[in-house]
């Protein structure tokens, strides 16, 4: 293509993108959308891609594993929350081949190998889950435009247990835990860890929970940390192994940062992800994403696919 389109056809691409994007809620950052600040940020790797006619690349560290918390989600392995997600990152990319043909890939990085451990969910349980997200792109309409890569793909660490490929991956990127620890107090990725910390408090605050809050506040306080630890891992891992790869995170981020914060279904409003949550099919307006005790609460009726639970339905919906 002419050089002089590269510039118009990166934009348009960037702002596709970013009428997704996941916004700071009390900062009042990113006004506009799109964005202005936040598509340069981003706009000379797109560019690059578009020069060279190849797909734009972005990787999307998410999609771990199920929660183990049951209150939360269906069970272990990805249902229709999951399969909600997969429509809307795919139709993304669908959209952005519709301005520039050779499209884009979203490679789904899945961190759930790199702390299945801090988090509480059993490697089998994750392997099953990472199975199941394979076959759910599979099924979609080709092209998908999206792509998984999980910790176990690094030839280097082929035929390693999964606890060492977290040492190899600890060893080689991650920032010592004292460090990260003293940054969290100076008021550094306050917000992120609170987040984390409330996920883990939550997920451990199960009905088989026989402990004391205040254990498992400090318990999952001390988790928190090595999930920071790590995912920052596997983003620098990720930052050597697609060079060049526009940066997308489920987390909102600080205007124009290199990251980008982005939505993974189409209610954009909904601060749940799937793996936190059940899909519920409301009949009027199609489906959100909610906790799995509010979904029974409201009276939604489980319904099943393939043999497995898949989602709830209101009864307006049923009757739909
Ligand atoms: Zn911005």
């Amino acid at each position: 293509m002419a050089d002089s389109d590269v510039p118009r056809i990166a934009r348009r691409v960037m702002e596709l993108i970013l009428r997704h994007q996941r916004k700071g809620q009390r900062t009042g950052d990113c006004a506009h959308t799109p964005c202005p600040a936040c598509r340069d940020a981003h706009l000379h790797r797109v560019e690059r891609y578009v020069a060279a006619g190849e797909p734009v690349r972005m990787v999307l560290p998410a999609f771990p594993g199920k929660s183990p918390n049951t209150a939360k989600v269906l069970g272990v392995l990805p249902d229709m929350a999951e399969r909600l997600a997969l429509d809307f990152l795919s139709g993304l990319t669908g959209r952005i081949r519709e301005v520039y043909a050779p499209g884009a890939e979203i490679l789904i990085c899945s961190d759930g190998r790199v702390f299945s451990d801090a988090v509480g969910i059993p490697d089998e349980h994750i392997t099953a889950y990472q199975r199941e997200m394979q076959t759910l792109i599979d099924a979609l309409p080709r092209p998908s435009g999206l792509g998984l890569f999980n910790l176990e793909d690094l030839p280097e660490l082929a035929g390693l247990g999964h606890d060492r490929m977290r040492e190899v991956l600890t060893e080689r990127y991650a920032e010592p835990l004292e460090q990260l620890r003293k940054r969290v107090r100076a008021g550094e990725e306050t917000a992120l860890y609170r987040a984390i910390t409330r996920f883990l408090f939550e997920d451990g605050n199960t009905p088989g929970y026989t402990g004391s809050r205040a254990a498992l506040q400090r318990d999952a306080r001390a988790r928190a940390y090595i999930v920071i630890q790590r995912s920052k891992a596997w983003g620098d891992l990720l930052a050597d192994q697609f060079p060049g790869a526009v940066r997308l995170s489920i987390h909102p981020q600080p205007c124009g940062a290199d990251k980008l914060g982005i939505h993974l279904v189409e209610t954009a409003d909904n601060w749940l992800t799937p793996w936190h949550s059940v899909a519920l099919d409301t009949g009027a307006g199609g489906f959100v994403l909610v906790k799995r005790e509010e979904a029974e609460a409201r009276g939604a009726e489980l319904v099943r696919e393939g043999g497995r639970p898949s989602h709830y339905a209101l009864r307006a919906a049923l009757a739909a």
